[in-house]
């Protein structure tokens, strides 16, 4: 068994953007929105925060009331998209439950978008055009199996969970006509039916439905390739959906949590950014 360290692949790529950013006239910028106190939402901006300092990325970052009016955030959304400072605008999820996240995700300028969420990136993703932005979680999945050099093409992907973030664009990526994707790709959902007799007949099997530890040992096929990308809390313990002590022995190769897929969807976000600077700087 191998161990996927997407902690390792994503210090490389920073260290590689850090250099980068080094030969740039201006520090790349990322402007965050979060709107309410959601306390892991305001821990994931904190470590974003902390990756941008890392790397040379200059944030910003506005926190709106729970009970913000949405044409607020759309009239500080369309600043941000005239800023140009500004080379990314992350609204973070979720949102409180009075405004309409696909509106606000809409009034980004789809050039600014480096969470790839922007309706306008979301459909070059499925067209398989390569001139937009990819959300960051599906990209770092990508990145992983491809640094690990883990064949992709013509193998069976089965991925549990068809979120927005994850799920969907995840198989919009892998079965591209490309020779590094090419994949037959299957989404579950909770409404799928025989779930293990699905995930045993998966080459690559993801896991990101938020349940913790509930892909068990019966419910893989020997030495597959395991993505774990649940993030839970249980105790002051963090685990994925994997349940990984009784997997790992079984597989090829997994990513454990933490320090798996984590570490690579932050690291995509600050390689959008850059990519974003470096696009309209052109
Ligand atoms: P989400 O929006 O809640 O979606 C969960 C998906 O799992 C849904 O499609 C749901 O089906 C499906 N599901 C739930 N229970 C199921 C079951 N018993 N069998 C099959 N499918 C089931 O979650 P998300 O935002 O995609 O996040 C998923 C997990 O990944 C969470 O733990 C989250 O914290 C983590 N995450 C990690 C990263 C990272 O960087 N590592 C990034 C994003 C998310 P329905 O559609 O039918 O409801």
């Amino acid at each position: 068994m191998k161990l996927i360290d997407g902690k390792h692949v994503a210090s490389e790529i920073e260290h590689r953007l850090k250099k980068t950013i080094g030969t740039f006239t201006r520090p790349p910028g990322l402007a965050f929105v979060i709107v309410g106190d959601n306390p892991a939402s305001h821990t994931y901006v904190r470590m974003k925060k902390k990756k941008c300092q890392d790397v040379g990325i200059a944030s910003f970052d506005k926190v709106f009331p729970q009970d913000a009016a949405e044409k607020e955030v759309l009239a500080h959304i369309e600043r941000l998209c005239n800023d140009p400072h500004v080379d990314g605008i992350l609204v973070q999820l979720p949102l409180p439950k009075h405004l309409s996240t696909q509106k606000i995700l809409s009034a980004i300028d789809p050039r600014k978008d480096v969470d790839g969420l922007h309706p306008c990136n979301f459909g070059k993703l499925l067209l398989g055009e390569t001139d937009g932005f990819i959300p960051c979680t599906p990209l770092g999945i990508h990145t992983l199996l491809t640094a690990y050099k883990i064949p992709i093409e013509g193998r069976h992907v089965v991925i549990v969970g068809r979120s927005n973030i994850v799920g969907k664009p995840l198989a919009a990526l892998l079965m591209q006509k490309r020779k590094d994707a090419n994949a037959t790709v299957t989404v579950a959902h909770s409404a799928t039916r025989h779930l293990k007799e699905l995930t045993k007949t998966a080459d690559i099997l993801v896991a990101a439905m938020g349940h913790p530890l509930s892909i068990t040992a019966d419910m893989i096929k020997p030495k597959s390739v395991i993505i774990d990308v649940g993030i839970n809390r249980v105790g002051n313990r963090m685990v994925g959906d994997v349940d990984y002590e009784a997997v790992a022995p079984l597989t090829s190769a997994i990513t454990p949590v933490p320090g798996g897929v984590g570490p690579m969807t932050i690291a995509m976000l600050l390689s959008n950014v850059v990519r974003s600077y470096e696009l309209r700087s052109r």
